[in-house]
């Protein structure tokens, strides 16, 4: 048995630029720096070229030299095949056309009558080649468990024996074979036989089997040598001078020896062959770890379970970066595999992209499915090569994968995602029918919904001209909720616009004229005008003078529409904020937001992950604020966010798409406006702080538009004056950036700064022209003693809202003064957090059903019907359209598990 080798600190008896002395003890290479030395003592360049060149020839002049033809010998396949040498602990290497082609040079060692014991987990090339040697050569070819070396011994003939072929670890099931001991037993019982081990899943790097007693080994080079899925190539060594002879024999008279240029490539991808593979099992492991947490069943020789394990590391100095996992469900698997984006579709391993595949459907598909059965390869494997790509990129695309094809979902109990057994998913579904009411189908639900508003930190008006903008999330929220009609019609019920409601028949809208889009067609670049046109004429004519109101509407009904194709469903939407309308909040777009994800839900283009029963329900209450965080995929909420973007632009024409990407995601953002030599961009501020801010509504009506105008009137006539701003308001956005996402930052120094960053801007602001005396009655307010506070303006200025950072020392009795005085003056200020979670959707799966009835006594119903015993029983509805406005928010977390991005 040979022994573990740490090729870290491996010692290679291989030439070093030191020569040995009695003074100073050579001190051989390791193997990282004799993969990236490329050196021939006996093949010196002409010219000193460091890399070797490509010698594409195919003849050499003369007689005598070294090289005549190019099938025989090529000065490039020299050094390649000596560095592999060099690499692989072998006297000799062979380079050839394909890891298929390295497997016959060696089968045509064998002759009629002969036996060959090989694996029964092979690589299916493998098994088509032994197939035809069988049936075309006469050999007689077993195949075995060489998990177990006891299972070879039957099979071992003194006389017939001639070749025993093994795979460690193999692919895709990673079993582990005791190379040394098979190779120990095998020439102790049959000692002409040859043992040869196909070592592509390891590389040379991570185990050498040469050093294990193997007698040839072969690599298929397409993979870990080279790297880069750019060529094709095998190689074989040896240390057995008669057996090199015969395997050259055969390479020249067969004529595949790999191409000069293919040797030029793969002698270089084999230079980075250590970092790579070191980042490849790194990344593996993570992986690994991660499903076989999950519950999968997961083949990797670097789990504890692995069977096999201690004899890999003894025999290996490494796990390699190929897995597989069991789902349980072939369809499930073809799912997660056509789910993955990172991972790409692909046959073979080794390359520095990661790939997914179904080797039943593809790599082992020559191997018949009786076959597959009786080896026991699962028609729902997953094999995984994992490449160098970043490791959290990988482990998130894999996460998504699953979640998007349903095995795994959000645990609310754990607070994680857990494998749905996929016999589970049957029983969830009743389960999840159950809970959301009987026979109801998603469709008849309600469904519930809130975004948030925003606030601009920093960087107004600044950001028209090109200045970063910092803008995030406030917990004034609006809330959308659909209950499904009985009617055929559609309503809007909008809170906030004058309490306006209307309904349309749903068979007497403009169907004739309205193009909706496919199923899975996304919603072009540019709105449908057709269709607003129609909508305007016909639906919305009926509104009347009411602007607001009448965009609202042309907004939901245009992607009412749009979405529809023969589906129509009939049902109520009655939209309420907290957030003041129409104070530079992003009122409307947190309005959009509501609209748009509860159509989409509704027309069944997004669906929120169903969740494992839960055993008690009652245990299963959630803290809102944080823990239902992240429990809506970041693909549903970029489809969110796209249609929301739609409704944005029906409401304002060309909005920036700052404030509904900040109403969908939460949390915070800098925007930079595309032009002034920069390209437009919008970057999540990871690691934001929650924060507290007063924000005081002036109630002062103000005109956007103008006040924009102005500040591009002033920077016609004194520009330099206006760019000086301009780079200040710049560097606050920067310098508040790096606070806000500096996760080492002390809270109270963070505090400070921003403090500092807020007076700054303001005073840029005003310079700018764009306060007003309301504004600056609340910062002097909010500033003088006792309370002391940083205020600036938001948003467009000219009136509507100011903010005041509020720091987290200060005393509740003074902000309850503060409040009362800022009320006195007739202004309305609004407590909140500014940073939290963006689009949340309750739960259908758990809802609590206890809405208070009897709250709504003898109050006004809008246009709800009250039933005659009064109790409204399921519906949210009715609560909802009477919940005063300060309890909305109470009310509707109390109701159940909310769900966030
Ligand atoms: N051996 C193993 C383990 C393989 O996975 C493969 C190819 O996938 C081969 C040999 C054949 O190599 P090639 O495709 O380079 O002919």
């Amino acid at each position: 048995m040979g022994p573990s080798i740490d090729t870290k600190s491996a010692i290679h008896d291989l030439p070093t630029p030191d020569p040995d002395s009695p003074l100073k003890i050579r001190r051989p290479y390791k193997f990282s720096t004799l993969c990236a030395t490329v050196e021939n003592p006996h093949q010196k360049d002409q010219y000193g070229s460091s890399s070797v060149p490509i010698y594409q020839t195919a003849t050499f002049k003369g007689v005598a030299g070294e090289y005549d033809y190019s099938r025989s010998g090529n000065p490039t396949r020299s050094h390649l095949e000596h560095h592999i040498a060099k690499i692989s602990s072998a006297a000799h290497a062979f380079a050839v056309s394909s890891g298929m082609a390295a497997l016959d040079v060696i089968l045509r060692l064998l002759k009629p009558g002969d036996e060959v014991i090989a694996g029964d987990d092979l690589y299916g090339g493998t098994n088509r080649l032994l197939g035809y040697i069988r049936d075309h050569v006469g050999v007689k070819v077993h195949h075995v468990d060489t998990t177990d070396p006891a299972s070879i011994l039957p099979f071992i003939n003194p006389d017939k024996t001639a070749m025993v072929l093994l795979e460690s670890p193999t692919n895709p099931l990673l079993k582990i074979a005791d190379l040394a001991l098979i190779s120990k037993e095998v020439k102790e019982r049959a000692p002409a036989a040859v043992v040869v081990v196909d070592n592509t899943m390891m590389s040379p790097y991570l185990q050498r089997p040469l050093e294990h007693g193997a007698d040839i080994v072969y690599d298929s080079a397409t993979k870990y040598l080279s790297g880069h899925h750019d060529l094709m190539a095998g190689m074989i060594t040896c240390n057995r001078d008669d057996l090199a002879k015969q395997l050259a024999f055969v390479i020249n008279s067969v004529g595949n020896a790999l191409t000069p240029i293919d040797c030029f490539l793969l002698l270089r991808g084999v230079k980075t062959l250590a970092v790579r593979m070191d980042r490849q099992q790194t990344t593996a492991s993570l992986v690994a770890t991660y499903l076989h947490s999950l519950g999968f069943k997961v083949h990797y020789p670097g789990l504890p379970d692995h069977p096999g394990r201690e004899i890999h590391q003894r025999i290996a100095d490494g796990n390699g970066a190929v897995l597989s996992f069991e789902t349980g469900n072939k369809e499930l698997s073809e799912k997660i595999v056509g789910g993955a984006r990172l991972w790409g579709i692909s046959v073979s391993f080794g390359c520095v992209n990661s790939l997914i595949s179904m080797p039943c459907v593809m790599s082992h598909a020559s191997i018949d499915p009786a076959t597959r059965a009786a080896r026991g390869l699962p028609e729902d494997l997953i094999r995984l090569c994992v490449g160098i790509e970043d490791p959290s990129d990988l482990l998130d695309d894999l996460e998504h994968a699953l979640i998007d094809a349903g095995a795994i979902a959000l645990s609310m109990q754990q607070n994680a995602y857990v494998r749905v057994q996929p016999d589970e998913k049957a029983l969830n579904k009743a389960v999840e029918q159950l809970a959301i009411g009987g026979s109801k189908s998603k469709e008849e639900l309600e469904w519930f919904v809130s975004a948030p508003g925003k606030v601009i930190l920093f960087g107004e008006h600044a950001v028209v001209h090109g200045v970063t903008a910092i803008a995030a999330s406030v917990d004034l929220r609006c809330y959308g909720l659909t209950t499904p009609r009985y009617d055929n019609k559609l309503s809007v019920h909008f809170h906030d616009i004058d309490n306006f409601y209307h309904e349309w028949d749903i068979d007497k809208l403009p169907w004739s004229s309205i193009s909706s889009l496919a199923a899975n067609e996304e919603h072009p670049e540019e709105l449908d005008q057709h269709l607003i046109d129609v909508l305007q004429q016909g639906p919305l004519n009926e509104i009347g003078d009411k602007p607001q109101a009448r965009a609202a509407a042309l907004a939901f009904l245009y992607m009412y529409a749009k979405l529809a194709g023969s589906h129509r469903p009939s049902f109520n939407f009655s939209a309420r904020s907290t957030l003041p309308v129409g104070a530079g909040l992003g009122s409307s777009a947190s309005f959009s937001t509501c609209a748009a994800s509860t159509l989409l839900l509704l027309y069944r283009r997004i669906s929120i992950p169903s969740v494992p029963a839960p055993n008690d329900p009652s245990t299963g209450h959630m803290n809102v604020s944080h823990e239902g965080r992240r429990a809506i995929t970041p693909a549903i909420a970029e489809e969110v966010n796209r249609w929301a973007f739609v409704a944005e632009k029906i409401l304002h024409g060309n909005p920036s798409g700052v404030d509904n990407s900040v109403s969908v995601f939460g949390g915070a953002l800098a925007y930079t406006r595309a032009g002034f030599g920069k390209k437009s961009g919008m970057e999540q501020i990871q690691g934001f702080k929650s924060l507290r801010f007063l924000l005081t509504n002036s109630k002062i009506p103000r005109d956007t538009k103008k006040l924009v105008a102005g500040v591009g009137q002033m920077k016609l006539e004194q520009p330099e004056v206006v760019s000086k701003l301009l780079e200040s308001i710049q560097s606050i956005s920067d310098e508040a950036r790096r606070a806000l996402a500096d996760p080492e930052m002390d809270r109270d120094h963070l505090l400070l700064a921003l403090s500092a960053l807020i007076n700054e801007n303001h005073g840029h602001l005003v310079s700018l022209g764009v306060s007003h005396p309301s504004l600056e009655t609340i910062r002097t307010k909010t500033g003088s003693q006792p309370y002391g506070l940083s205020t600036k303006l938001t948003g467009a200025g000219g009136g509507g809202c100011a903010v005041t950072l509020v720091p987290d020392s200060f005393k509740d009795d003074l902000l309850r003064d503060l409040l009362a005085e800022l009320q006195n003056n007739k202004f309305d200020p609004y407590l909140t957090s500014v940073g939290g979670s963006g689009l949340g959707i309750l739960s259908p799966y758990e809802q609590h059903r206890n809405k208070n009835p009897g709250l709504y006594g003898s109050q006004t119903l809008g246009h709800v019907t009250p039933p005659e015993d009064g109790v409204f029983g399921e519906s949210l509805r009715p609560y909802f359209e009477i919940k005063p406005v300060s309890e909305l928010s109470d009310w509707a977390y109390e109701l159940g598990k909310w769900l966030y991005v």
